[in-house]
């Protein structure tokens, strides 16, 4: 979604209300697995300095219940609004003794809702929003933070932390789950900067990494409501890069061979790209876009790679360098709730990953209203043997995530939206694609376990036993004990 902004300004109004008919819809949401459902047996539990509780009436409850994606409609028994640690650990302690399964929710920009549920507890973090340095190298950040909160503190300061680019993201979700960005090939996936949390977990114990490596390695990709609340982390920064200069190179009505053939030239010379470097190929209906940043200075390689795309584009447009504060913000997109669809759609090693079953879907996306296909640029840092050591996010050979991605205006244009995703989906999965990003989560995936997490999923399962075996903290797709 790192182009989210590009991509919704050139989506055009028109072209959404133009969008074709449909069944009526709402998301009629089950209720999770092993929640009896009984609203009755609910008593207002009593809040305090440390945790609000809100319910159905409350005036704030709308407010803290909803989240990024409008397509999402949830409704919880209870939110528990946690102003501290002991908050959240009193409000695990009140769901465990309720029998309420427990959501946790930093951000709310999880792209298939699993920081909300039906009947049960959501955990609210945005007052778990402060930023602390540590020492001038250093920082304890609350997983209420949102991406510009950080780069906002940090960035003054001349540090980095390698983030997303939507300004609205939450730390806390995009850490746990992994977290690439435009400058995670120079310095690595977000997670990769993370070096000790603090959790509460499903029984309502305040635990820290330092006594457990093994939590931390797992907070590192595979921490996202599963085994506790995490309630705050330290991260090392990086020596922030001065400046950005980034590059676009558009083709416009183009055709599904000339979409291929530019694909294959783009997967052709994206491995001579310095680290410094991020990429994106990006499909929306007949329209190519390919960005290109590069944080360091300019080099005869990063040319290489220019000369090269611009060769298979009609237009090639260059921004000045420009100062990293304002560079990052270009990509911040839209804060306000939209209805969309957006999952991972595979990680490749290279353009073999997807030959075979590109035609079709390219067919697909230049037929299909409102549907975008990404591919974007993984490697450099990332696959850091030292990082790949110390994390369970298990993907770092892969050089490339794509994401497919589908928006629409009115909820009665999203079964034919969510059909039409679905078939290409399918299309990639039948390739034997069989990686996926965890942070991009697809409710559809039936083998989700060993798509986001690998061979990595058992040991996953150890921790889970250790902090939560009742499944107290649980979602559609979180780890089962
Ligand atoms: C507009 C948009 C842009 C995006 N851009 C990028 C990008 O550039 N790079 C990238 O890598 N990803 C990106 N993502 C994906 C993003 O990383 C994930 O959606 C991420 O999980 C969101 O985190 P959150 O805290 O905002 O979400 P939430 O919905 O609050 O949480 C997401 C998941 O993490 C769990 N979780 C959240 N906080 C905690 C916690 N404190 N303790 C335990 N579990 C927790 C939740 O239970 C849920 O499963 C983007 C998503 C959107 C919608």
């Amino acid at each position: 979604m790192i182009l989210d902004l590009m991509m919704q300004n050139q989506l055009k109004r028109k072209e959404f209300l133009k969008l074709a008919l449909l069944a009526n819809l709402g998301l009629i949401a089950k209720p999770l697995e092993g929640f009896s459902g009984h609203f009755s047996t609910y008593s207002p539990a009593p809040s305090n300095d440390n945790v609000t509780f809100f319910k159905k009436g409350d005036a704030e409850y709308e407010l803290l219940r909803k989240g990024f994606n409008k397509r999402i409609e949830k409704f919880p028994q209870i939110i528990a609004l946690c102003k501290n640690t002991a908050g959240v650990a009193e409000a695990v302690k009140y769901a465990a003794q309720n029998n309420l399964p427990v959501a946790v929710k930093s951000g709310g920009h999880c792209m298939e809702g699993f920081s909300c549920n039906d009947g049960g507890m959501v955990i609210n973090l945005s007052l778990l929003n402060k930023i602390g340095w540590i020492d001038s190298n250093n920082i304890k950040a609350g997983p209420g933070c949102t991406l510009s909160n950080i780069y906002d503190e940090v960035l003054p300061k001349k540090k980095i932390l390698p983030g997303g680019s939507c300004a609205g993201v939450g730390i806390g979700g995009l850490t746990l789950g992994g977290g690439y960005g435009l400058l995670g090939r120079k310095f690595g996936l977000t997670c990769d900067s993370l070096y000790e949390v603090t959790m509460v977990d499903g029984q309502g114990n305040i635990q820290n990494s330092v006594n457990d490596k093994d939590l931390l390695w797992a907070c590192k990709g595979g921490g996202n409501g599963n085994f506790g609340v995490i309630t705050e982390m330290k991260f090392r920064l990086s020596k922030a890069p001065a400046s950005l200069t980034s590059y676009r190179f558009k083709s416009y009505k183009v055709d599904t061979k000339k979409v291929k053939a530019v694909l294959q030239k783009w997967f052709e010379v994206t491995p001579g790209l310095p680290t410094g470097c991020f990429s994106a190929f990006v499909l929306n209906r007949s329209t190519i876009y390919i960005l290109l940043t590069n944080a360091d200075k300019h080099n005869a390689e990063v040319q290489k790679v220019i000369d090269a795309l611009s060769a298979v584009s009609e237009k090639t447009t260059k921004t000045k360098p420009q100062p990293i504060t304002t560079a990052l913000k270009v990509f911040y997109g839209r804060r306000e709730p939209l209805y969309f669809k957006n999952a991972s759609a595979g990680l490749y090693k290279q353009f073999a990953d997807i030959e075979t079953c590109i035609d079709k879907v390219i067919d697909t996306v230049i037929a299909t209203p409102g549907m975008i296909y990404q591919v974007n640029t993984l490697g450099g840092n990332i696959q850091n043997a030292a990082f790949e050591k110390e994390s369970c996010f298990p993907h770092r050979a892969y050089t490339y995530f794509s994401e497919l991605q589908t928006y629409w205006e009115q909820p009665k244009q999203e079964v034919r939206s969510l059909e039409k995703f679905q078939e290409v989906q399918m299309m990639f999965i039948n390739n034997g694609i069989k990686t996926q990003y965890r942070n991009y989560p697809d409710i559809k995936f039936t083998n989700w376990q060993e798509m986001y997490y690998g061979a990595n999923y058992t040991r996953l399962q150890q921790l889970k036993n250790k902090y939560d075996p009742a499944n107290l903290i649980r979602h559609d797709q979180s780890i089962k004990a």
